[in-house]
């Protein structure tokens, strides 16, 4: 089996990826419009938000609130970060949570405020409470755990993190052969437990989650319900997991961070530097 595609320095899990990317946006066309710079529809956010009672700001973490590293555990919550969150968290009505990737105590340390939420593994948990895996999926995740610990040492560059319920194999930092190795491997490793494990793409990233994870999209609705259906609700993400919250969220406010050719988000802002800039004026506005 060919597994990587050399003319173009792509593995085939990135290949996967590009392709569904193309078919969604390809799903979309004539559908709907461009995201649009925020700041430029700063008016009528700002509107909106205002207007609504209460107030519910979501926040992807990595990428967006603080920026990509190449190696995940050096990320650091700036000190102008935390004031903003904790202003936006303390001004009436506003409820804010973090929606990750990582794990809820990961993403709580990593914040370390007390007044705002913390949903892990894309929001399937909490501090306090993991989703329900099956036995036959948690078997599975543990022998794919004992794989990678092992198996992905070899490949320079490419880092395992646990999350507890899952993990995730970082290449940020790896040059093209090593990413095109670990792809391979994972690829082989993984196939026997494709019917509990599912592998996904995100920034330089390889997640592993078993089956019955469900996703950012699914987690936010049921975030939501718990409110009025009077609450404005703002979501702010920069990766292919939060395009499951973009289409969840589509009569809500939706941010993307960084441009992408295919977004299910109404509005965009360019790096998390616009990020901080954005939730600062929002902070002000709600004050
Ligand atoms: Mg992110």
């Amino acid at each position: 089996m060919l597994l990587s595609d050399k003319a173009r320095g792509h593995t085939a899990l990135e290949r996967h990826h590009h392709k569904l990317a193309r078919a969604a946006k390809r799903r979309r066309s004539g559908g709907n419009p461009k995201a649009i710079y925020a700041f430029k529809a700063w008016d009528e956010i700002a509107e909106r938000m205002k207007t609504s009672d209460p107030r519910v700001v979501l926040l992807d973490f990595d990428g967006t609130l603080a920026p990509l590293r190449k190696d995940p555990t050096a990320t650091k919550l700036s000190q102008r970060a935390k004031r903003l969150l904790r202003r936006l968290a303390a001004t009436k009505g506003v409820t804010v949570a973090i929606v990750s990737g990582r794990s809820a105590r990961t993403v709580r340390d990593l914040v370390g405020l007390d007044q705002i939420g913390y949903f892990g593994l894309h929001g399937s948990e909490n501090i306090k409470n993991s989703p329900d895996i099956s036995l036959e999926e948690r078997r599975a995740l543990q022998s794919a755990k004992r794989w990678a610990r092992r198996g992905l040492r070899d490949f320079q560059g490419v880092g395992f993190e646990d999350k507890g319920l899952g993990f995730t194999i970082h290449y940020r930092g790896a040059g093209n052969a090593a990413v095109r190795g670990a792809s391979q491997a994972l690829l082989a490793a993984m196939a026997p437990l494709r019917h509990a494990l599912n592998i996904h793409n995100g920034k330089k990233i390889w997640e592993v989650l078993p089956r019955q994870i469900a996703g950012k999209g699914f987690a936010v609705q049921k975030m939501v319900a718990q409110f009025p259906t009077t609450a404005g609700v703002l979501y702010i993400g920069d990766d292919e997991p939060d395009e499951k919250a973009f289409a969840a969220l589509d009569e809500h406010i939706t941010i993307r961070v960084g441009k992408s050719e295919a977004t299910h988000a109404r509005f965009y802002l360019r790096n998390p530097t616009e990020v901080l800039q954005f939730l600062s004026k929002l902070g002000r506005e709600l004050q």
